[in-house]
């Protein structure tokens, strides 16, 4: 569907993005010239205000390397990956996150996934941001599961993140893809935009499944070379 997009659909997307890209780096951006302005007109350095300054850096920073993921790296690097490989590591690396707010990763992959054609480090990213939006979206001690399957009716790889998160309203789901549409108040809204862009080169899909309440499980479905 992308590639249907008519010259001036495509023009109108862009300008939205570009719309919401510049008013994400402005609001900091302001932030930190207010800051500096307090800071020279009072002529000291206050450590309150430094700290304020730092955090809006690194939001910007957040910002940025976030939105550097959708520019084409110069090198393509599709490579056959066992996604069970990938997804270990990003739990592995999730998992001092999870444990300060009582929650358990726990796994059920199948052992003899098939290989898939993929870029290793965005298909890290994208789990990565999967399983940190269930860490995020659970107050409560729980735990998380990650699935992995092979589905051999459509010979595709399956990825589930089960959380016993908040969950989502029906008319949240149809918005969490757009640009900056978070809930969260340091969150970026990119986490799933990105994500779907990822996917969406490796001919895959994702798809939610949520109950408020209950939590959510995020299914991601790759397709063999
Ligand atoms: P961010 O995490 O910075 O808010 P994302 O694009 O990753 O941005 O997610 C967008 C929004 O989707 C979140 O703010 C949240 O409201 C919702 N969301 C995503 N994953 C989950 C989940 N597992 N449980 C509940 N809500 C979720
Ligand atoms: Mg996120």
């Amino acid at each position: 569907s992308e590639m249907m997009l008519k010259n001036s659909e495509m023009l109108s997307a862009l300008g939205q993005l570009a719309a919401g890209i510049a008013h994400e780096i402005r609001n900091p951006l302001t932030s930190l010239k207010g800051f500096l302005q307090l800071m020279m007109q009072e002529e000291t350095y206050k450590k309150e205000y430094m700290d304020v300054m730092m955090s809006e850096f690194n939001r910007l920073e957040l910002i940025i390397s976030e939105l550097l993921i959708l520019a084409k790296p110069e090198v393509v690097k599709y490579e056959n990956k066992q996604i069970n490989l990938i997804l270990q590591d990003v739990c592995t690396l999730l998992h001092t996150q999870a444990i300060l707010k009582n929650i358990t990763i726990s796994t059920d992959f199948e052992e003899k996934l098939p290989v898939v054609h993929c870029i290793e480090k965005d298909m890290k990213q994208v789990f990565i941001n999967m399983v940190k939006n269930s860490i995020e979206a659970m107050d409560d001690p729980g735990s998380i599961l990650v699935v992995s399957k092979f589905d051999p009716d459509t010979n595709q790889v399956v990825v589930q993140v089960i959380d016993e998160g908040k969950g989502m309203p029906k008319d949240r789901l149809t918005r969490i893809t757009e640009p900056f549409y978070t809930t969260k108040e340091k969150g970026t809204g990119l986490g799933l935009m990105v994500s779907h862009k990822i996917i969406s080169n490796h001919k895959g899909s994702i798809s939610y499944d949520s109950e408020e309440g209950k939590g959510t499980t995020v299914e991601i479905r790759l397709p063999l070379s």
